[in-house]
């Protein structure tokens, strides 16, 4: 809401949200219960989109759910902002004393555990906490707040795949894939940090330092005198919300001496179909630029084929999880062909991904695949070794 609606909307929902709180509790069995006029429950602002809610005065953890639940069915409702109407939907965490915690620090760190699997859970619900919660928490947290840090420390690398013709078998382009080496819990799987980098927001700090460290290395290559293949390089839906990723592309691209059309921006499918104007705005930027726009993952989500006409997208990736099963299972085989087919018919070229077998290649080649990407030809490499890949430029200059 900040970022699309400004603060002062920020604040106005934020104070709307609170009073719609106290409401709540006010309305509680047990707070009715509750001795005479005295407050039974205490509402705070704990930070950022963070709210607390003390019962002092229930029964038992019973009490507590009823309490959450009125809460969950009280933000049904959208809020009214500006003339707006906006959905909110909150996750709730449950410490209970004396059971989940002695005092009133041990009692938040829990009810915030909690949250954080309520979160996990699809949000829009509540969790008692539980102590098996902890050691799933704790690792989250603690990469949380070594992912913090880790940018200022310069633990990210970046690695890189080829990415070649599907016929001629000559490489066309490399996709950038970024690298956490943290000193003490070694490497981590980008499956497991970039979900946390979203969800915190430093997603949108590591997305630009990915884009740049790319383009830098594009950058090196050519002053080594390598020809320069597409560069590929994924974004956040996060980072398609912010206003102002296409001056931050065109000033990447400026800083490193790259033409538009060497890059290529992957996007993903949830990141287009939010129907967000920014959103919207930056992609049309980003074309006219002359970026190439890639639809990663294709197949896994909605895809939806009113989307893949609606932007200007050159390409479409499709998942590994496709990939992995064409030669065994006739479903996905077919709707491989299909995509490729369908993606044929929109002037859209098509990029395979997570192609591990000569098997794979063969019936890709034959369903008229236009690149392939995958272990068969090489895992993501460090920059430095990806240069065996690449040819030497022309005498002439040319790329
Ligand atoms: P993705 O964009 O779909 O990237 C492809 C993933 O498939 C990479 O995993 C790659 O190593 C893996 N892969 C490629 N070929 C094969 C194969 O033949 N077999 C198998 N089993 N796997 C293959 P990786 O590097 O672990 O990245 C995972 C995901 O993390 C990426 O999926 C992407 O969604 C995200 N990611 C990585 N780097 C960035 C980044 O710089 N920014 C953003 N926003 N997301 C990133
Ligand atoms: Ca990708
Ligand atoms: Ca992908």
């Amino acid at each position: 809401v900040n970022d699309s609606m400004g603060h002062a909307a920020g604040d106005l929902l934020l104070c709307d949200v609170a009073k719609r709180l106290i409401n709540c509790v006010r309305l509680t069995d047990a707070v009715a219960r509750a001795a005479s006029n005295e407050s039974s429950a205490a509402i705070s602002r704990f930070g950022g989109d963070e709210f607390t809610v003390l019962l002092t005065e229930i029964s038992d953890a019973r009490d507590a759910s009823r309490v959450a639940q009125r809460i969950l069915d009280a933000f049904r409702e959208p809020f009214q902002v500006n003339g707006q109407e906006l959905v909110v939907t909150l996750s709730m965490g449950i410490a209970v004393y004396p059971s989940d915690g002695q005092d009133a620090e041990d009692l938040l760190k829990n009810a915030d555990t909690a949250m954080f699997c309520a979160k996990q859970r699809g949000r829009a619900n509540f969790q008692f906490y539980a102590r098996s919660m902890n050691v799933e928490a704790s690792r989250r947290l603690h990469l949380e707040t070594r992912l913090r840090r880790a940018l200022e420390r310069d633990e990210f690398t970046l690695h890189y795949q080829p990415v070649r013709d599907a016929v001629g078998g000559q490489l066309t382009g490399s996709e950038a894939l970024v690298r956490w080496d943290d000193p003490e819990m070694g490497m981590i799987s980008p499956a497991e940090f970039i979900p946390i980098a979203e969800e915190t927001g430093i997603i949108l700090d590591l997305g630009e330092w990915v884009l740049l460290a790319a383009c830098r290395q594009v950058q090196r290559w050519r002053n080594q005198g390598y020809r320069v293949v597409r560069l590929a390089v994924n974004l956040s839906p996060l980072q398609l919300r912010r206003p102002g990723l296409a001056q931050v592309v065109e000033r990447t691209l400026a800083a490193t001496e790259m033409s538009a059309d060497q890059l290529e921006l992957e996007l993903t499918e949830s990141a287009i179909m939010q129907d967000d104007v920014v959103t919207e705005t930056t992609i049309g930027e980003l074309n006219e630029m002359g970026v190439g726009l890639t639809l990663d993952d294709f197949g896994t989500g909605y895809s939806s084929l009113s989307y893949l006409r609606r932007f200007p997208l050159q390409r479409v990736k499709i998942d590994r999880s496709f990939v992995q099963h064409i030669t065994t299972h006739p479903g996905d085989a077919a709707l491989t062909a299909g995509i490729i087919g369908l993606a044929h018919t929109l002037c859209l070229k098509v990029v395979a991904e997570g192609v591990e077998s000569q098997a794979q290649a063969e019936f890709l080649r034959g369903q008229c695949c236009d690149e392939l990407q995958g272990f068969l030809f090489s895992r993501p490499i460090p920059g430095d070794e990806f240069s065996r890949f690449l040819d030497i430029a022309k005498p002439n200059g040319e790329n």
